[in-house]
């Protein structure tokens, strides 16, 4: 097994403006910036649980409503812009984001950034039972820089079940990652690292939905060239239609709504 990530000497710009934007607190920031800050967090000695959560249109609209949802994204160290569509409204409403910073995204290139001198301790929490094995083999095959150091897939239900979350809270214990990637669905991925945040001994959490199954082969992101066309989220949908259709017809119906009260400074 690796060696833990030497602390380094990287200055943390932690004077990034952030904007209030669709019920949440976002950090204006590239994926560039937010790699050196996410590596700096990962690089130092362990001192709390930061967790970074990055908003697509469905969170919004959950923060619409969810009290809960939105203690758990106060309480978070970066808010991340995941979607385009979040991004093209920031646009529309006059508080600018730089770019998408989705958290599919963050996760390999932290992995590029890591070596075999300078290696990265990744847990993988979450996905369906078997998936994050095979992502922590092709993680391996693909970076050698990285140490995955734990893998766990909670039963359903878990966050109700005292023992499963201890039980959790013990193998990150034990293994006291650099980077947790936490892959268990939204909102659930967030509010349980929120209410767990100060027993976890990982320096950050990333809540990243399925990024997990993504490294794994078991879903495939959309092409770069949709990608680029801002409808990344039209591949996620007509790939996991009964899932997805209902949840998206809701968002398309209530989101322009949010955007409207948000430039018109309407509550
Ligand atoms: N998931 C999980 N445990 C749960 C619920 C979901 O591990 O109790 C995983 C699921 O297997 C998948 C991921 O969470 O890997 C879902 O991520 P996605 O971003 O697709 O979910 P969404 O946030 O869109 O609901």
């Amino acid at each position: 097994m690796a060696t833990i990530l030497e602390p380094e000497v990287r200055t943390v710009c932690n004077d990034w403006l952030r904007v209030d934007l669709f019920g949440a607190t976002i950090d204006v920031l590239r994926m560039s910036e937010t790699l050196e800050i996410v590596l700096a967090w990962a690089a130092a000695p362990f001192d709390r649980c930061r967790y970074v959560v990055t908003p697509n249109v469905d969170h919004t609209v959950l923060l619409q409503h969810r009290q809960d949802l939105r203690a758990a994204y106060h309480d978070a160290s970066l808010v991340l812009a995941d979607g385009w569509p979040v991004v093209a409204a920031s646009r529309l409403v006059g508080k600018p984001l730089p770019e998408r910073v989705p958290g599919s995204d963050l996760v390999p290139l932290l992995m590029n950034a890591a070596s075999p001198e300078r290696p990265l301790r990744v847990f993988l929490l979450g996905a369906a039972p078997g998936v994050g094995e095979r992502a922590a083999r092709n993680i391996r095959r693909q970076w050698t820089g990285v140490d995955i150091v734990g893998v766990y897939s909670p039963p359903l239900g878990f966050e109700k079940d005292e023992g499963e979350n201890n039980k959790i809270i013990y193998l990150v214990e034990q293994t006291e990652p650099d980077v947790l990637v936490v892959g268990l669905g939204a909102p659930k991925q967030e509010l349980w690292v929120h209410a767990n945040r100060d027993r976890l001994k990982a320096k950050v959490a990333l809540c990243v939905g399925a990024t997990i199954d993504f490294l794994a082969g078991e879903k495939t992101r959309a092409p770069r060239w949709l990608q680029s066309m801002g409808l990344e989220w039209l591949h996620r949908m007509l790939s996991d239609p009964r899932r997805l259709v209902k949840r998206y017809a809701r968002d398309a119906w209530t989101f322009p709504g949010i955007v409207w009260r948000e430039k018109f400074g309407v509550r």
